[in-house]
């Protein structure tokens, strides 16, 4: 008989919790635990230590298909 093996494969350890922006509330960055951000459209990025993290829009709650004109 052999024992029941462990898929470690399944286990979600390699990826973390996903850091986002959030503009309604103050940030604390990831990477130095500073609060200040460089905002831009799509991407906010510490001012000290340039952790860039995704912005998380509350005014559209679905990712928008951009056009290929
Ligand atoms: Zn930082």
């Amino acid at each position: 008989m052999t024992p029941p093996r462990t898929d470690y494969r399944a286990l979600p350890g390699e990826r973390g919790h996903v850091v986002l922006y959030r503009q309604t509330e103050t940030n604390t960055c990831p990477g130095c635990g500073g609060s200040n951000w460089l905002v831009g459209r799509i991407m906010a990025e510490c001012a000290r230590c340039q952790t860039a993290i995704p912005l998380m829009s509350p005014l559209t709650p679905g990712i928008t298909t951009e056009g290929n004109h």
